[in-house]
């Protein structure tokens, strides 16, 4: 992990320490680390920053907020937490921008600029669950923190990679921070509980089946043949949806377990009964989930017309009679600030 070179001097107990301040306690600063020294924790802060970022605008509405992060080397990238009875999700980003370029994206629109690291990544989440904390504190002044019996709405149970980037063109950094999520000596939040996005690197996707727990897998997929795919993700034509499905599969028969589909739903490109009848042809005999996502207004490459509900669920019901295809719709989470899917861009 990211901080176990922090306390290199130290006997290794300190570490395990470390650890257990940085992720189970949530502290806010070194100067929290009460079981270390003074010397320690001065230590510490001349070698080691905090919090790998600053957080520049911190957005709140009931149900969603919206970090907007700052690196030292002034790049910027967002995270959200999403609040769902009483559920928290974060949704963290992998990249500086991303190079996907897909149509519908903000985030995509700014092009790549660079990875992000293990540290980073993690922080993002971090920076939600100390919140969380310092909140239930607010609540409970006469009782000591313990993550394990705080309720529900102040832990986060979900981590999403869906924010900017594409996780599996950063694949080295995002794998570690998938092992700090699902540590038991870090944040110990189970694989069930992790969800990475893809638009579907399909040579990287053998790399990804490596891991030794894998999380949950959900592909942006927008459209069922490669014509109108490559226009909505231009890495489609890098791979095709015959070389994506044939690594998917593969990730079924290892797992058992359900892939989930994303399809932004774009007026006039991806809601016709040719793509609904070549979707239905793609999953019907796959173990699959299908997510339809309204498409959200930002300043994406192609500006596409808001979709309304009614049409989405004629397309539900059209996959449901004529496949057996069942869906649903994406919650909306954030449109308001700029913090829905394919909205991220990293302004103020
Ligand atoms: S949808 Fe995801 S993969 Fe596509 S450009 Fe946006 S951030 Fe990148």
């Amino acid at each position: 992990m990211y901080c176990d070179s922090w306390l290199s001097d130290e006997p290794q107990f300190r570490t395990k320490q470390l650890r257990h301040a940085l992720f189970k306690e949530f502290v806010g600063s070194f100067d929290e680390i009460t079981v270390f020294s003074k010397k320690q924790r001065d230590t510490l802060k001349k070698d080691t920053p905090f919090r790998s970022f600053e957080v520049i605008s911190h957005k709140a509405s009931p149900d969603t907020e919206k970090i907007l992060i700052k690196f030292p080397d002034g790049k910027r990238a967002e995270a959200v937490l999403m609040k769902h009875s009483g559920r928290n999700t974060v949704c963290v980003s992998s990249q500086v921008g991303c190079a996907a370029d897909c149509s519908f994206c903000s985030t995509g629109n700014l092009g790549f600029t660079r990875h992000l690291t293990d540290r980073e990544i993690v922080e993002q989440a971090l920076f939600f669950a100390q919140e969380l904390k310092t909140r239930w504190q607010k609540n409970n002044p006469n009782k000591k923190w313990n993550i394990a019996l705080a309720e529900p709405e102040f832990r986060i149970r979900n981590i999403v990679f869906m924010g900017m980037g594409e996780p599996l063109l950063n694949f080295e950094n995002v794998a570690k921070a998938i092992e700090i999520f699902e540590s038991p000596e870090a944040m110990n939040m189970g694989v069930r509980h992790i969800t990475l996005s893809t638009v579907g690197i399909a040579v990287n996707i053998p790399k990804f089946l490596q891991l030794p727990r894998l999380p949950n897998l959900a592909v942006s997929l927008h459209a069922a043949t490669d014509e109108v795919r490559d226009q909505i993700v231009p890495m489609n034509k890098g791979f095709s949806l015959k070389k994506l499905f044939s690594a998917l599969d593969t990730f079924e028969q290892k797992t058992g377990r359900r892939i989930f589909y994303e399809w932004t739903v774009l007026p006039g490109v991806n809601d016709t009964k040719e793509q609904m009848d070549a979707l239905g042809n793609l999953l019907k005999h796959r173990n699959a989930h299908m997510n339809f996502i309204p498409w959200n207004p930002g300043p994406s490459r192609i500006k596409y017309t808001k979709p309304d509900i009614s049409s989405i669920r004629n397309m539900q019901q059209y996959l449901e009679k004529n496949y057996g295809i069942t869906s649903t719709i994406r919650a909306i989470y954030g449109q308001d600030m700029g913090g829905a899917c394919g909205q991220l861009a990293g302004r103020e």
